[in-house]
């Protein structure tokens, strides 16, 4: 009698495992997003791949945070911090169309509970993203919401406001949302497809610079 139940016994159990374990896998997939999902399952966005570093031709600056590290969490995840001094001016990585500028703020300090007294521009660029460019100098901002603008043309000028630990520019693309701050996604620019902690990016020479017309 046992001999004969215990097939159906056996199955019984490994049927129980197999749900019970199913049953985990969807109630994982039904978490809200962490940054940390993020990381690992990043959106494919083949066309943020053609993206300008956002500062004039021919000059170089040096990363100085990546991903998924101190104040680049949650929404601020695949964000880039480059070491550009006060003054420098910046530009647009893409052509796109101003959505946000925040321009009037001198507040900054480091820590989080300055994070809202950023200046930046939001350029919405026409595909479902935008570029931020955040910690802007006060009444640097040369653009206003509704400018068209062309990749590489200068919006304003890096300064201290916000959450800055020592001067610099953060950028990030991110999805379009309400807000100024949305959930960033990966991206790399045409030259650097993948920006590394410690590496110096240089914008090529553009043509018609200054360099160009003395050559002729
Ligand atoms: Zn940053």
């Amino acid at each position: 009698m046992i001999r004969h139940l215990l097939p159906g016994v056996l199955f019984a159990l490994l049927a129980a495992c197999v749900l019970s374990f199913i049953a985990a896998r969807s109630a994982q997939a039904t978490l809200p997003d962490s940054h940390h999902s993020d990381t690992q399952a990043p959106p494919p966005l083949p066309e943020l791949g053609q993206l300008e570093l956002p500062w004039e031709c021919s000059e170089a600056f040096r990363v100085t945070q990546t991903h998924d590290v101190g104040s680049h969490t949650g929404l601020g995840t695949w964000a880039f911090d480059f070491d550009l001094p006060v003054g420098t001016p910046v530009s647009a990585p893409a052509a796109g169309e101003v959505r946000l500028v925040h321009d009037d703020s001198t507040r900054h300090g480091c820590g989080p509970e300055f994070a809202w007294d950023a200046n930046y521009v939001v350029i919405d660029l026409q595909n479902g993203y935008d570029a931020l460019l955040l910690h802007l100098d006060a009444g640097s901002v040369t653009v206003k919401p509704g400018d068209k603008v062309e990749a590489g043309q200068v919006v304003g000028r890096v300064g201290n406001s916000g959450w800055v630990c020592g001067t610099h520019l953060h950028f990030q693309v991110q999805r379009s949302c309400s807000s100024w701050w949305c959930q960033s996604v990966p991206a790399g620019f045409a030259e650097h497809p993948q920006p590394q902690t410690g590496q110096e990016l240089s914008r090529p020479v553009c043509e018609a610079e200054p360099q160009m017309a003395l050559a002729g």
